[in-house]
């Protein structure tokens, strides 16, 4: 008595086709007779998935098992199943799925795959320079682009004007070479045809029969107020070209902000350090600060010491497709003078002598401390 092919994957019988084949691949993965050396059971159970799916995964054939259950099967013979039947990338993924790492390597993965379908096209990612002025207002850029552009020539079919590719002999035009291994039919790009089933006898002379021609394109990019180094702005197909009428694929344009001559960045907030006089620390001062937008004013108290930050705040960067800006700290150095005037001379000096004054009591006091 054949169990039900449903109960088998262990699905409902009105699971969706991705049901069945979530399903499917757990359950062949953990019988697999790789992973169950010299496990009877296993490989009954595992031949018996393979069956159920072979049929399940077959919408024809699901619907006849669905009417007439295993009593008819097919032309009265039984579904059979087995390998033969199963979809070659539901195989892929399974075996995939025990390397760690893709055995055949992806790019021949990605070949075999896509033989003769549409395939869309390679991502660019682009790396683009701004100044801190340019992230900090916003600003549009013009940029080239070297890409793969479909030959006008031959129409991206690769051939010369007027000839046709031929269906290649190796693979029948399938694009794939089968043969086995082992328990598994295992499938290869053809070398011949490198995958797309064609053979050209004539290739076109502008792009050697590759349908493609590195082209340079001009784009005008936006960079919105507040990028920063890494941000990425994705400008939906502008790629390269798709291959047999597949989409272009995408430009990402990287942001790399170079470094400012005065300010530092952190996220949205600026740092920007700026040299005061020994007058303006000891008394206090309002300064005038260049800022990206303007000037801004700073009153520093009496008494500030070096070192000292200052906070200001919506003065730093916008914040990018938000509102607000970050705020802008403001480092305070002291900065001893030189080539003193006659009169700053005569000032210091006479602060000096206050200052000596200060000092040997201030000695004193530290002497009779230590007892000496
Ligand atoms: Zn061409
Ligand atoms: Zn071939």
């Amino acid at each position: 008595m054949k169990r039900d092919y449903y109960e088998i994957l262990g699905v409902s019988r009105n699971a969706t086709d991705s049901e069945i084949k979530s399903a499917y691949r757990k359950l062949a993965i953990k019988y697999h007779p790789d992973k169950n050396p010299g496990n009877k059971e296993a490989e009954e159970k595992f031949k018996e998935i393979q069956e159920a799916y072979s049929v399940l995964s077959n919408p024809e054939k699901r619907a006849y098992y669905d009417r007439f259950g295993h009593a008819e099967g097919i032309g009265g013979q039984g579904f059979g199943g087995g390998f033969s039947d199963i979809p070659l990338n539901d195989l892929e993924d399974i075996l995939f799925s025990f390397f760690d790492s893709d055995p055949f390597g992806s790019s021949h993965r990605r070949r075999s795959r896509s033989a003769r379908n549409p395939q869309r096209g390679a991502d660019l990612r682009y790396d683009l320079e701004i100044s801190l002025e340019e992230a900090f207002a916003g600003v549009e850029k013009k940029i080239k682009i070297p890409r793969l552009e479909t030959c006008e020539e031959c129409g991206g079919i690769g051939t010369e004007k007027g000839t046709r590719p031929e269906t290649c002999i190796t693979c029948r035009g399938t694009g794939q070479v089968t043969y086995r291994q082992g328990f598994f039919s295992v499938s290869r790009t053809c070398m011949n045809c490198r995958g797309t089933g064609q053979f050209i006898r004539t290739p076109c002379k502008s792009c050697r029969g590759t349908g493609q021609i590195e082209k340079e394109k001009t784009l005008h990019v936006k960079i919105p107020a507040g990028v920063d180094t890494g941000s990425r702005i994705r400008i939906a197909g502008e790629g390269e070209a798709g291959k047999y009428g597949g989409a272009p694929g995408d430009l990402f344009v990287v942001i790399h902000v170079a470094e400012h001559e005065t300010f530092k960045r952190q996220g949205s907030d600026l740092y920007v350090s700026i040299p005061i006089s020994f007058a303006q620390a000891a008394l206090g001062a309002e300064l005038k600060i260049e800022t990206l937008d303007g000037e801004a004013t700073l009153k520093i108290p009496a008494g500030t010491q070096t070192g000292t930050i200052f906070r200001i705040e919506n003065k730093g960067m916008p914040i990018l497709g938000g509102k607000g800006r970050g705020d802008l700290f403001v480092g305070v150095t002291l900065v001893t003078p030189k080539n003193l005037t006659k009169e700053q001379r005569q000032l210091f000096e006479r602060l000096a002598e206050i200052e000596s004054q200060e000092e040997s009591s201030f000695t004193k006091k530290i002497r009779n401390i230590f007892g000496k």
